[in-house]
């Protein structure tokens, strides 16, 4: 007997649906390039918990007849192109005839439209591929198009759904996309009754400011060049508006919201030296070219596009960048900004003329005179050993601030060493050697090994001393060598294990602001830090939303730096945030006290007091994971004396 037989239509789009509809995010996606193509100067859209329930967009395009209507949902039905070679010119966003198929067939569907210049619209009932009805109604003109309870039929899928603040997110993402790559269009955005978004046609520049935040316009540089391979239009950001994380990065090809890993390098060359490293600079760049030389089939989802001629566009990109670049740097911003102007008082002759300022130097001081220096030192150390027997270093001397360094140096003081002013460099000399002090390892009094299953407390105080190395690692001598603690790593753990505690013990406490400052997320972003406020409260956030994307902040975390650029720092929560959706609670807990952790901890570079490396190495130590941070990079570092004396 044979086997094989066709598939019935309804199964072979359920399996083709499977290609373009993944979640509302390419219901939406599809539905409004279908409204774009169709001339729509207006388009609404509605949705019930984040379009799982429903997804309805309403425009006021040319409309379908009712033959037409029905047509659309077969799958290869299109009105945008008939023959292979219309691929070379095509102006619309559609062509494959797929989406409407698609939908219909892991959906409820039902669609009125009308022709501006017919008497009645009609309306198609349909779901799971199958027309239930079909009639003829009064409608609007343009097409109503209302997509109910997505994958109803493919259970496994509709459960692969995420949270609805993703799902949310991800539609808002693709709309922002339609939207900004067609300003002219009116958009609105409903989501529970709740309205979104409201976007009035208008400039590219104006679009973008409606989208996020109202101040980015001003941030933004014109680019522009019309050449015979493409054509270039809108906008970098000057390089002091660059972000750590959550940048804008939009690329547009023929109003096709477009993803060029290749043209996002020859942006960011060319601020190079402009920005930080790691920062990412806004920009919302708009190429329009032959359509011929481009190749958008490359799958219904995938937002990749080719060219031809790649190389001689990241020229004419980067050229073009750099005079915009150029251009903002040549004219000097005129903002007398007298913040941090020092005061100068106006010249007055009656008083009297001012000091000079007076330099002192020790003039027998000689660098070369170091032998003598040592064995001085030397000298030094047989001296203290012995005092060190009548008077050993208890753990008390230690506390009450005295240290055995401040001893050692305090006897310096009266050698022809460099005076005591120099102390920055005294003292790390004076710490290089002091670890070779002899007899040190008697065992009364041995420094205790951090690494070791020792209790916590018992450490304190028995490292004679920390060294800060290189700005960025605390060192310490210690029975088994020499011990490095990256200060960074070391803080951020401290940190994270406050912050954690906070979130999950549903406490912490905010700095109340006389003048709250107000930050502004991306629609998209909405969702997510709304659904993180609870959370950024235990970590002292205290925030209000305000509507349409701002929210103020009333409180902040006491111990925030003052100089923090809180909209930052408020988009890489959120960005966290994001990376831990979809799995449980505690994970996004967990990211968000790492994000403020990695934010607030010391960085490296920064010179440390001793007081302060002994606090932190203690605080670090009474923790009962210290060898690794919460993200698994390593804190401290053991360099054993064999290791060592292999060396040498
Ligand atoms: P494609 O967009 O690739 O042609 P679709 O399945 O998305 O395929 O749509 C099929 C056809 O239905 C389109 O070619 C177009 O003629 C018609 N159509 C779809 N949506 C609309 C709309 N909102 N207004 C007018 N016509 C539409
Ligand atoms: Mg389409």
């Amino acid at each position: 007997m044979d086997i094989i037989h066709l598939l019935p239509d309804s199964v072979a789009n359920q399996i083709a649906a499977g290609e373009v509809v993944q979640r509302p995010a390419s219901v939406i996606k599809e539905l409004l390039e279908n409204s774009i193509d169709a001339g729509a100067t207006q388009i609404q859209v509605f949705l019930r918990e984040s379009g799982k329930e429903l997804i309805q967009v309403i425009d006021n395009g040319k409309g379908m007849s009712p033959t037409d209507a029905r047509m659309a949902f077969e799958r290869h039905a299109t009105s945008k192109i008939t023959q292979a070679a219309d691929l070379f010119t095509l102006h619309t966003m559609g062509f494959r005839g797929e989406a409407l198929a698609s939908i219909v067939a892991v959906a409820e569907v039902d669609m009125r439209t009308r022709r501006p210049d017919d008497e009645a619209g009609v309306l198609l009932r349909m779901a799971g591929s199958r027309l239930l009805a079909q009639e003829s109604v009064m409608c609007a003109a343009g097409t109503n198009i209302e997509v109910r309870n997505l994958f109803y039929n493919v259970p496994a899928r509709r459960n692969f759904l995420k949270s609805n603040q993703t799902e949310l997110s991800n539609v808002i993402t693709e709309l922002q996309h339609v939207a900004l790559a067609n300003p002219q269009v009116g958009f609105t955005l409903s989501h529970n009754d709740v309205q979104l978004l409201q976007l009035t046609p208008g400039s590219y520049k104006q679009r973008i400011s409606q989208l996020f935040n109202k101040n980015l316009g001003q941030q933004l540089i014109p680019v522009g060049v019309d050449n015979d391979l493409m054509q270039i239009e809108g906008f970098v950001c000057q390089p002091e508006g660059a972000r750590k994380k959550g940048a804008l990065q939009y690329f547009f090809v023929n109003d096709r919201y477009m993803r060029h890993p290749y043209f996002h390098k020859a942006v960011m060359e060319c601020y190079q030296e402009l920005i930080p490293d790691g920062s990412q600079p806004n920009y919302f760049i708009y190429l329009r070219v032959d359509p011929a030389s481009i190749d958008v089939n490359v799958h219904p989802t995938k937002t990749e596009i080719k060219f031809q001629n790649e190389t001689a566009r990241w020229h004419i990109l980067t050229a073009t960048i750099r005079e915009a670049l150029g251009k903002f740097n040549a004219v000097p911003s005129i903002d007398f900004d007298q913040a941090d102007a020092p005061e100068i008082e106006p010249y007055d002759p009656t008083k009297a003329p001012p000091s000079e300022p007076k330099v002192n130097y020790n003039g027998d001081y000689n660098p070369f005179r170091k032998t003598s220096l040592m064995s001085n030192w030397k000298s030094l150390y047989a001296d203290f050993s012995s005092e060190r027997q009548a008077e050993m270093p208890s753990q008390e001397s230690f506390a009450s601030g005295e240290t055995l360094s401040s001893r050692l140096s305090s006897r310096l003081d009266d050698t022809d060493a460099p005076s005591a002013n120099e102390s920055g460099t005294l003292t790390s000399r004076l710490s290089t050697v002091f670890d070779d002090v002899p007899n040190y390892q008697d065992e009364a009094n041995v420094p205790v090994d951090p690494m070791a299953a020792m209790p916590n407390v018992e450490h304190r105080n028995t490292f004679r001393k920390y060294l800060q190395v290189g700005g960025a690692y605390i060192a310490a001598s210690t029975k088994k060598g020499l011990l490095l603690i990256d200060q960074h790593q070391a803080h951020v753990t401290v940190l994270f294990d406050r912050y954690f505690q906070q979130i999950q013990q549903r406490q912490g406490v905010s700095q109340q602001e006389l003048f709250p400052e107000i930050v502004e997320v991306a629609p998209a972003d909405e969702p997510i830090l709304e659904n993180i406020l609870p959370q950024l409260r235990y970590l002292g956030f205290e925030l209000d939303n305000l509507g349409g994307g701002s929210f103020a902040v009333n409180g902040k975390p006491a111990s925030l730096d003052k100089g923090i650029n809180l909209q930052d720092l408020l988009l890489e929560m959120i960005e966290s945030a994001r990376d831990g959706m979809g799995n449980i609670g505690k994970d996004i807990d967990r990211k968000l006290a790492l994000r403020l952790s990695r934010t607030q901890a010391i960085p490296a570079g920064k010179i440390l007091s001793e007081e302060e490396m002994t606090q932190l190495v203690d605080a670090l130590y009474d923790l009962p994971e210290h060898t690794y941070t919460p993200d698994g990079r390593l804190i401290a570092y053991q360099l054993t004396n064999e290791e060592i004396a292999a060396r040498f």
